[in-house]
């Protein structure tokens, strides 16, 4: 049988797992990694530009790579609840596979910032939801506070299962293309996909699956870039709430998988996120998250300055689904007519 099995079965020698591992999986991974002929025409014809669809696992977000892995050595481990801070889709994803495992899941998520698509993935999945007053930085400090003192496993991306679920992304790119890609262009928050991205593809290299590396390009939003900054941010803030984190856990991984690659992280406006957002949605017909499209917008800016040679691959993560957030569309969207239901009516606003 060739069924789907989730990353867990697929990529099994490179896990840390065993037979004794119950897995929990919702059949995650093995989302499209799209041609993007019409985006290439836009920003450069002579790029060959791919988008890796995470937007297509289970819970609309590659979170379910980590969160398979998490769930299953919780479960593994005896742990009878998980917890987790969230911008949104740490917590969709948590809360599906925690219900799946018959485990308790506790989410603090910062209130008011998360978009309702993620909120009612995390309540109808039966978690218990905390507003926390204060942003998710805050919030991660107190769900590790809290399970180095309770009998609560943390699934943020700071659980080293999470960062290893996650670079099965990097092996599904490099089997998809036959090697890696050039460029791989990343938004970045909490900056654990990025560590995992280049752990992944280092792990095909050492494995000699593939002979050589990726330069990796990281993008943050101008109002939550504390890795281009160098330092902290205290009130982070971005319509991209994905990314809206002012102090990110995975820091010195992400500065370490920039510099080992010779790559670069720098930040994009708000503008510029949105522009992009809506630019792969009318050209491609791909409907991501504003934080995924922080990677055209970045591949935009660098191209802008000359930064691309002919004929690279460049192969950008989409990160999470648009319809997370169907009220961003709508507001930056042009509004919908209001018509007699009469067939003249309907042709003169048509222009038919
Ligand atoms: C979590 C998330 C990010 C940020 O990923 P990090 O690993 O925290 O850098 C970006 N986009 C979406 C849609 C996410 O859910």
């Amino acid at each position: 049988m060739s069924r789907w099995m989730g990353v867990i079965e697929r990529y099994r020698e490179f896990l840390s797992v065993s037979e004794k591992t119950p897995v929990i999986t919702l059949n995650e991974g093995n989302t499209p990694l799209v041609k993007a002929d019409n985006l290439a025409r836009i920003i450069n014809p002579d790029l060959e530009i791919y988008l890796k669809y995470e937007g297509l696992n289970p819970t609309g977000s590659f979170k379910d790579r980590g969160m398979t892995m998490a769930l299953s050595k919780a479960r593994e481990a005896g742990s009878r609840a998980v917890i987790c801070a969230s911008t949104g889709n740490t917590s969709a994803s948590a809360s599906a596979f925690a219900a799946r495992a018959g485990i308790d899941c506790f989410v603090l998520i910062p209130e008011g910032k998360i978009a309702l698509g993620k909120l009612s993935q995390a309540m109808v999945h039966g978690a218990r939801v905390l507003q926390v007053k204060g942003n998710f930085d805050d919030a991660l400090r107190l769900v590790r506070e809290i399970s180095a003192e309770h009998p609560v496993t943390l699934v943020n991306s700071v659980n080293p299962y999470r960062i290893e679920g996650q670079t099965t992304a990097a092996f599904e790119v490099c089997d998809a293309l036959d090697g890696p890609p050039d460029c791989h262009v990343l938004p970045v928050g909490n900056a654990g996909n990025i560590t995992a991205y280049w752990r992944g593809y280092r792990t095909y290299r050492e494995q000699g699956v593939i002979d050589r590396l990726p330069v990796m390009l990281g993008f943050q939003a101008a109002g939550a870039a504390p890795i281009v900054l160098g330092h902290p941010v205290e009130k982070p803030e971005t319509l991209a709430t994905a990314i809206r984190i002012g102090n990110p856990a995975s820091w010195k991984q992400a500065v370490a998988a920039r510099d080992e690659s010779g790559g670069l992280i720098e930040s994009v406006t708000d503008e510029e996120i949105v522009e992009a957002y809506r630019m792969l949605a009318s050209a491609e017909g791909i409907f991501c998250e504003p934080a995924s499209a922080a990677t055209v917008a970045g591949v935009r800016k660098l191209q802008e300055r000359g930064y691309f040679r002919k004929g690279q691959r460049l192969v950008l993560t989409l990160t999470g689904h648009g319809l997370k957030d169907p009220d961003l569309a709508i507001r930056v969207s042009s509004p919908a007519h209001t018509v007699e239901a009469e067939k003249d009516a309907v042709l003169k606003v048509l222009g038919l």
